[in-house]
């Protein structure tokens, strides 16, 4: 059986995205486990007041909840992800049953940009083997990050001064969670530095 692991080893190489081309000066602001009522408004009012587009890797069932928000996140020209309809643990679940949370999630999310496969990012960072082969076969991206902000362990402050330590270039895919407060403080700090030394921000 272990061939089957170099084979999926080899793939996972090809098809799960870490990081994007280095040549420009962009860096891919991702935000997981929204839309939120308060948190996400208050991201894209930060985000326009810097012209900063970023991508937003949302929950189904979050979105049937905040459809209003989700379509204000496309409108502002942010891009939309999959992050699951019920953001389960996917190496507990059958291969059929992970697929079938993300095709709900997909259809949910078809309405607002129209794709009827949308960019997917696995709860926990933790890809499969059925979420890496359907990616490969449905040709639905599987994005990770190359930079971790630990906005989920740290305060806003403490996120700001670690990113302000680590060297961010082009290229760079950065997770943060639009579920509780830490980005939108750290970003505050982040975004006005970040422009200044040349750094723009797209949506993956
Ligand atoms: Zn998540």
């Amino acid at each position: 059986m272990h061939w089957i692991w170099s084979v999926v080893a080899v793939l996972t190489v090809y098809t799960v995205r870490v990081s994007m081309p280095r040549r420009e000066p962009k860096l891919y602001l991702s935000f997981d486990d929204g839309p939120h009522p308060d948190h996400t408004p208050a991201l894209l009012d930060l985000l326009r007041l810097h012209g900063a587009k970023a991508t937003f890797f949302l929950v189904g069932s979050q979105v049937e909840k905040y459809p209003q928000i989700v379509q204000q996140i496309v409108d502002e020209g942010h891009a939309i992800g999959n992050h699951s309809m019920t953001h389960p643990r996917l190496p507990q679940l059958s291969a059929r049953d992970q697929l079938a949370d993300i095709a709900r999630a997909d259809a949910v999310m078809a309405r607002f940009n129209g794709r009827r496969r949308q960019m997917f990012r696995p709860p926990n960072g933790r890809a499969t083997v059925a979420t890496i082969v359907n990616s490969l076969v449905t040709r639905q991206p599987l994005v990770l990050w190359s930079i971790d902000s630990l906005d989920y362990q740290l305060d806003a402050e403490q996120v700001a001064a670690r990113l302000e330590k680590l060297t961010v270039r082009g290229g760079d895919i950065l997770l943060f969670h639009d579920d509780g407060g830490a980005a939108l403080g750290a970003l505050s700090r982040l975004l006005p530095r970040w422009s200044g030394s040349g750094l723009r921000f797209a949506p993956l």
